[in-house]
């Protein structure tokens, strides 16, 4: 399969635009991905033909939105290649599904004085989820110490790794540095102390094939929007013996066998995990962008971002006055740094002046912004519609910028 990027752009309409009269230089992906018109037909399909709701329904309609919607899930399973259906449970996002394993495996399998290690780049949802269950049950969070450069210090993750250990939660792609963290050797080493591991792959599963079977993790979440679907759709991928093993997340509709006040009994796998209404039209949205995704060659368009990353941050490099921050060896999608005598709001604001978007701030991931002592950064993140022209228009912007200071 050969890449052509003119013809993956034409499939994502909103990059046409011009933004304050400049042509849209879109490099906020690390944020929210662009959607394909895959995913904006199938939306519109659904609602114009199929709307209705899922498995109770006993008409034509609720038959067809339910079928798409199961299909969904199995795009999933294929995506990630999961064991089985039942196995990808959907949520509201990576957030949400960061909870419901905190709260359901967390609450009923973690007690007083294990510990919980999380890496020092992570998120703010991979670690107030842990924070707020240490203090209700007495666990202890321990970060897994970053070095300088971005990259997970994985001697000092040995140093931590005892029988205290009880659950591992990292992130698989930083979204504030781009660091790739060696999770399958991460989950390896956990493991031979009787740990669990959930990885973090909101930033991963857009650049690079995941296989959660191979990674063996106990858990896998990402979010729809962050690779090419909807927004308000997650998914929590886990194993069958711990999903069985956990309880419920919420009550509602649809988690139940059976009510009554005697006593209530727990629909099977994915269900369990499902109360309520789901995002019908989301996961119809998510299946139609994995399709389409995956019909594109993963591989060749992993190595265009390695590329354009490359040349990004040589570029960026020759700029005076530009620091990177995150220089791990192994990155993928993000270009994080700091322009002297800016602030990274004020550079983001007169790039978005020329129609270039990028992301400043903290990235949500506090800590390690604390840790290299600076109060955010500007964030140019690619995707698989990415050019080198975005890359040169980043670069001429950032030289304008350094005229206005
Ligand atoms: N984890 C990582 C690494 C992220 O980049 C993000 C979003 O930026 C999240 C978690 C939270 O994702 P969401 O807001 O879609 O739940």
């Amino acid at each position: 399969m050969s890449l052509d990027i003119q013809a993956i752009r034409a499939q994502f309409p909103i990059l046409e635009q011009q933004v304050h009269g400049k042509p849209l230089v879109y490099l906020d992906n690390a944020a929210t991905t662009q959607k394909p018109l895959a995913v904006i037909n199938a939306l519109d399909e659904y609602y114009r033909l199929d709307n209705s709701n899922v498995h109770r329904g006993a008409h034509t309609l609720a038959d067809r939105a339910t079928q798409k919607f199961e299909h969904g899930r199995q795009v999933v399973q294929r995506f990630l290649n999961a064991p089985a259906p039942e196995l990808v449970l959907w949520s509201r996002g990576t957030t949400e599904s960061i909870n419901m394993v905190a709260q359901s495996y967390g609450r009923t399998f973690l007690q007083k004085g294990d510990v919980i290690l999380v890496s020092a780049m992570e998120h703010h949802a991979n670690i107030v989820p842990w924070q707020m269950l240490c203090e209700e049950k007495g666990c202890i969070l321990k970060p897994i110490p970053v070095k300088p450069n971005g990259e997970l210090d994985m001697a000092a993750f040995d140093a931590l790794l005892d029988g205290s250990v009880k659950f591992v939660s990292v992130v698989h792609v930083s979204n504030a540095l781009g660091t790739v963290n060696p999770v399958a050797e991460i989950i390896q080493k956990a493991h031979a102390v009787g740990a669990k591991v959930l990885v973090d792959g909101a930033q991963a599963v857009a650049h690079f094939p995941v296989d959660v079977q191979a990674l063996d993790c106990d858990f896998y979440v990402f979010s729809a929007h962050k690779v090419f679907g909807p927004t308000g759709l997650g998914v929590l991928y886990g194993k069958r013996e711990l999903l069985n093993a956990m309880p419920p997340y919420q009550g509602g509709g649809e988690m139940i066998a059976k009510v009554s006040f005697a006593g209530t009994t727990y629909n099977e796998l994915p269900y369990k995990f499902e109360a309520g209404t789901p995002h019908i039209a989301g996961v119809i949205g998510l299946a139609a962008g994995l399709e389409y995704f995956m019909s594109l060659d993963r591989i060749a368009l992993a190595q265009h971002e390695d590329e354009l990353l490359q040349y990004a941050m040589q570029k960026a490099r020759a700029i005076e006055g530009i620091t990177l921050i995150g220089e791990a060896p192994k990155k993928a999608g993000v270009m994080s740094f700091l322009m002297a005598g800016a602030h990274p709001s004020d550079v983001g604001m007169l790039l978005d002046q020329q129609g270039i978007a990028v992301r400043t701030g903290h990235h949500c991931a506090m800590p390690i912004m604390d840790q290299l002592c600076i109060p955010g950064t500007v964030r140019a993140s690619f995707s698989i519609y990415s050019t080198k022209a975005d890359v040169d228009a980043l670069i001429a912007g950032l030289e304008k910028v350094k005229m206005f200071l």
